[in-house]
């Protein structure tokens, strides 16, 4: 059903953003009547080692199929979920979707990590860690092949929590991420207080690099400053030109995502990519990116 949805690969970007406005009334019916109905796709986006090109991941990434199959991006209804308090209701069928996934792909002898994204109000359900953890097992699934995105919040109340959260998911296993590092919502004392795998530097940052030499100071201190946590990654997304890449790679930025390696693919199609080589063009390779 994904690959009829996704007919016009090329248009696919802009189809959803030229589109996605209609849909913001009312887009919440039931959510979970919308989750049985199929109304919900998880598509994804590799995650690149930069030095090799080579895929050593993915990032799960929720859409609304809307009518006539054209696909609505989260960011048009996931805040309105959470307004109504039912976002868990999505992010529990995202990750469900990608733990059998996971399994399919143990089966194939692929071994990938795949990152999942939880709004801040599916962090506080209260049995979180037990339900992610019956999931796993009913799919015979590992926690340490997820990544847990997490952004953080504005209050210190809820840095103290999400510290709480981020503790709890670690000891079951899972790995946690922090998102959208850089951003106006996250400061720098989130890093004090949780140990987090990895970071993700935030595209916005990742924008000017070539152009602005205080974004690039910013990126390389936040990228030493990684470093001198005990083992956590920093990752750069929002990759768009070769420019980028080679000042990120440079600095020695270990991973990275974005449209210059591929943009977020429907299961398949990701599965094709991978098949196909599992490399992505490199700083000097010269290739055309894949994905377009
Ligand atoms: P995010 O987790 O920071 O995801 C990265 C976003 O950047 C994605 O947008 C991705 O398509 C986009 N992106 C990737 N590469 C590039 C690039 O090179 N240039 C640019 N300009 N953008 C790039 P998307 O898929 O529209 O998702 C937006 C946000 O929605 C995500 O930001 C995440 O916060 C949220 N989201 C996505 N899926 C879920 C989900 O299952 N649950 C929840 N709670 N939130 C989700
Ligand atoms: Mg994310
Ligand atoms: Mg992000
Ligand atoms: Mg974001």
């Amino acid at each position: 059903a994904e690959r009829l949805m996704y007919s016009e690969k090329q248009d696919y970007y802009r189809h959803i953003l030229d589109h996605g406005r209609e849909h913001r009334i009312g887009v919440s019916g039931q959510v979970w009547e919308e989750i049985d109905n199929g109304r919900f796709v998880v598509h994804l986006q590799p995650v690149v080692e930069l030095e090799s090109g080579m895929i050593v991941g993915a990032e799960a990434l929720v859409r609304k199929v809307g009518t006539e199959g054209r696909l609505i991006a989260p960011d048009k209804f996931i805040s309105q979920y959470e307004v109504e308090g039912v976002i868990w209701h999505v992010d529990f069928y995202v990750f469900e979707t990608v733990c059998s996934m996971l399994n399919r792909w143990l089966k194939a002898g692929i071994s990938l990590k795949v990152s999942v994204n939880f709004s801040r109000y599916t962090l506080i359900k209260p049995s979180l860690v037990h339900d992610l953890l019956s999931i796993c097992e009913r799919h015979g699934v590992s926690p340490k092949m997820l990544n847990i995105e997490v952004t953080e919040s504005v209050s210190q109340v809820d840095r103290d929590q999400l510290a709480k959260i981020v503790d709890d998911l670690k000891s079951a296993g899972f790995f946690i991420v922090l998102d959208d590092f850089g951003t106006k919502y996250s400061n720098l004392s989130i890093l004090s207080a949780v140990d987090f795998d990895w970071v993700k530097l935030d595209k916005s940052l990742v924008a000017d690099i070539e152009y602005n030499i205080r974004s690039r100071m910013v990126v390389k201190e936040t990228l030493r400053m990684c470093g001198d946590f005990n083992g956590t990654k920093l990752l750069a997304e929002g990759i768009e030109t070769e420019g980028q890449l080679k000042l990120l790679n440079g600095y020695r930025c270990d991973y990275g995502q974005g449209f210059y390696f591929s943009k977020p693919l429907p299961i398949e199609d990701f599965e094709e990519l991978y098949r196909e080589g599992s490399f992505l063009p490199r700083m000097d390779s010269g290739a055309q990116p894949a994905g377009y």
